[in-house]
């Protein structure tokens, strides 16, 4: 068993981040923490550092040396430079405005997240050169490609399928990023050997484009667990703006680190939050 803890240094972790580390640490194995730090404008060193304090109040440890995203873009980009021979991926010109000026158009289809403007447009690398853009899947291409069946196993034992409107063509690099999230995660999941991906139901969403990448890679599949999240009592999501369920503040305030993490593990919550499905 091999699980990991992702977390990204743009904020401190709450309660949420701390419900799900204890979550993978309790499966036992081998329980590695990952920095996603790809997104230069969000990602900031001093939270790198309240990641471990926070780890280490709630009393969980890592096994081994953090894998810093930051340090692997090399690794990424091979990655995408392998979909891009398999002639999966396409590079894609529009802007924001593009898409959303498409997508209310009369006849665009609401649904979906990109209309596919820039899929089968012949390859210009003249204007890569000089155009910002992003690389995209074809996702009916890629489902195609990794015979026509993908989907992925949660720790409950129950499968589910993958379909190209749940994927759709999903962002996997711009020029000015190296990888999207999808894409780096599927990456160091493999090369980490990480058996069992435990993270909160919110990310359910990315499983099938990142499962359907493993398949094209040639990866391992772990099975998931997406489990439910920390809300206040009301349901309200934690956000970014609240204080109050910042790991850093419950220390402040004298909470227990260690006995926290011990009730999270059997399901309980400090009194005003609650867990719930999102
Ligand atoms: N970095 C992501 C987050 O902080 C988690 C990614 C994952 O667990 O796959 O929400």
């Amino acid at each position: 068993m091999i699980t990991r803890f992702a977390p990204s240094p743009t904020g401190r972790l709450h309660l949420g981040h701390a419900y799900s580390a204890v979550l993978g640490r309790q499966k036992g194995g081998r329980w590695l923490l990952r920095i996603e730090d790809l997104d230069p404008g969000r990602a900031r060193p001093e939270f790198v550092g309240g990641i471990r304090e926070d780890l280490a109040w709630l009393g969980l440890a890592p096994d081994g040396a953090p894998i810093v995203q930051s340090e692997r873009t090399h690794l990424y980009a091979a990655a995408l430079e392998r979909l891009r021979q398999m002639g999966l991926v396409y590079p894609c010109f529009c802007t924001r405005a593009d898409i959303a000026a498409s997508l209310t158009a009369p006849h665009g289809d609401a649904g979906s997240a990109y209309t596919g403007t820039c899929r089968g447009v012949a390859d210009d690398p003249e204007r890569r050169e000089t155009t910002p853009h992003s690389w995209r899947l074809d996702s009916a291409k890629a489902i195609a490609a990794a015979g026509g069946v993908t989907g992925w196993q949660e720790d409950d034992g129950s499968r589910h399928e993958g379909t190209a409107a749940m994927i759709g063509d999903a962002i996997l690099a711009r020029k000015d990023a190296p990888s999207s999230y999808h894409l780096a995660c599927v990456v160091d999941d493999a090369d980490s050997g990480v058996s069992l991906v435990v993270r909160g139901a919110d990310l359910r969403p990315s499983t099938p484009v990142q499962r359907l990448l493993q398949q094209l890679l040639g990866l391992p599949e772990p099975t998931y667990l997406h489990h439910p999240l920390v809300t206040h009592e009301d349901g309200r999501r934690l956000a970014k703006r609240d204080q109050a369920p910042t790991l850093a503040a419950m220390r402040a305030a004298g909470v227990d680190g260690r006995a926290l993490a011990a009730d999270l593990g059997v399901g309980i919550l400090p009194t005003g939050y609650r867990l719930a499905l999102p």
